[in-house]
């Protein structure tokens, strides 16, 4: 058990719940912030799952299609609302509590989009970066959301094998550039199975392309993406 698994109901009693919000005490998540979290809802590209007229792909899609993953579903937008510091606080403090409140947006979206996985994969950290940070923040969602589906996580097939730059400041070539090849499948475990790759953020869907092109070589049936916010 890692040390801040142990030292987390000391840190509650000494940083008692707070809002990620508005910072009320109590909850991490209160009812007012959690309303003014705009979801992805009504119709989304099939493929990425951007918000787009229905019968056919969005734009970027037609243009530059991703490649491998069959398809990408986002829970809720990013910008100028509490999931922005939510995930702040998931990312930068492992907070496993936090994790579990986001993961019901997550269980919501799978089952509105009627999404059927066998097993849920998180998006890997690098050996180096997870020893810098101590967790993987997708892996505590993953792990959440797992818990709420019954269904297994698989968290040791899928490996980053490169450390890769922060996704956020690169332009949309530079990205597929950085995450291109930087995961593999180390065994078969996940052969014939329709795998549900877990993030926190998505933005071009680069990252989670590169994952089901790692997990396809390793036979993998069918990769979907979800992610908890989608940058707009
Ligand atoms: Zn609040
Ligand atoms: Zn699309």
């Amino acid at each position: 058990m890692a040390l801040a698994e142990l030292l987390q109901p000391l840190l509650d009693l000494l940083w008692p719940p707070r809002c990620v919000g508005c910072r009320q005490m109590g909850t991490w998540l209160c009812p007012e912030c959690r309303a003014k979290i705009p979801l992805v809802d009504g119709k989304v590209c099939a493929r990425c799952g951007v918000p787009c007229p229905p019968g056919q792909p969005c734009r970027q899609c037609q243009v530059d299609p991703l490649h491998y993953i069959d398809g990408i579903r986002s829970a809720a937008f990013f910008k100028n609302n509490p999931l922005r510091p939510a995930v702040h606080c998931l990312k930068y403090r492992g907070h496993k509590a936090v994790a579990s409140i986001l993961a019901e947006f997550l269980a919501d979206t799978y089952h509105r989009h009627q999404l059927q996985a066998q097993v849920i994969v998180p998006v890997p950290l690098h050996a180096s970066r997870y020893r810098e940070r101590g967790y993987n923040q997708s892996d505590l969602l993953a792990t959440a959301l797992g818990r709420s589906l019954g269904l297994p996580v698989n968290r040791t097939s899928l490996v980053r094998i490169r450390p890769t730059r922060s996704q956020m400041e690169l332009t949309a070539v530079e990205r597929r550039k950085n995450v291109a090849k930087a995961f593999d499948c180390i065994d078969t475990q996940l052969s014939g199975q329709t795998v549900l790759v877990i993030d926190d953020v998505c933005t071009t869907g680069s990252t989670l392309d590169a994952c089901a092109e790692a997990l396809k070589q390793a036979g993998a049936r069918q990769v979907w993406g979800l992610t908890l916010a989608r940058a707009d």
